[in-house]
């Protein structure tokens, strides 16, 4: 980034807020010759330029929230914090940049977002999975789903898992 004082293209980011859901960054910089501060403002433009193509060929827009919305759902419940989960969508949006340049398929944001979900928690993954990619190894998420369900959780929450708790008599 060149300075504006002294145009030396020379500096160190001393600050870093991101704002708008992440859409603008904010860095406050500081020039490496002349020691002087500046501020730069950067929007996520690959982020707002992105087109998802949907699997009956319409296109739209891609959204972070959305990605966030549906992970959010998959995670109900789950010791998944919104730092992990932005964590992982960061880390699918660097696949989708590394591999598509305008246009991407809405399977590989569900394939990308799915294969980093899993890392991070198996329930979650098998939720988000059942919901948002389309099968095409169905006997993958069948051995995840059972994975998930003979790992050992505290008592009676297991059952809780895929069918609600029945109501207690009383
Ligand atoms: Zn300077």
């Amino acid at each position: 980034m060149q300075c504006p004082f002294c145009g030396q293209d020379n500096d160190k980011v001393v600050d870093s807020r991101s704002s708008e859901g992440g859409k603008t960054v904010r860095r406050r910089r500081q020039c490496i010759a002349c020691h002087r501060r500046f501020t730069t403002y950067e929007r996520a433009e690959e982020a707002l330029r992105l087109t998802v193509i949907k699997k009956d060929g319409s296109r739209v827009p891609y959204e972070r929230q959305k990605v966030i919305s549906g992970l959010q759902k998959a995670c109900y419940k789950r010791p998944v914090s919104d730092e992990q989960i932005r964590q992982v969508v960061d880390a699918s949006e660097e696949d989708i940049f590394r591999n598509f340049d305008r246009d991407v398929p809405s399977s590989f944001i569900g394939d990308a977002v799915a294969s980093h979900l899993r890392e991070l928690d198996k329930i979650a993954y098998v939720r988000f999975a059942s919901v948002y990619q389309n099968f095409t190894n169905l006997g993958e998420l069948i051995d995840e789903a059972k994975q998930a369900q003979e790992m050992p959780l505290p008592g009676k929450k297991q059952k809780a898992l895929f069918e609600p708790p029945k109501p207690e008599d009383t």
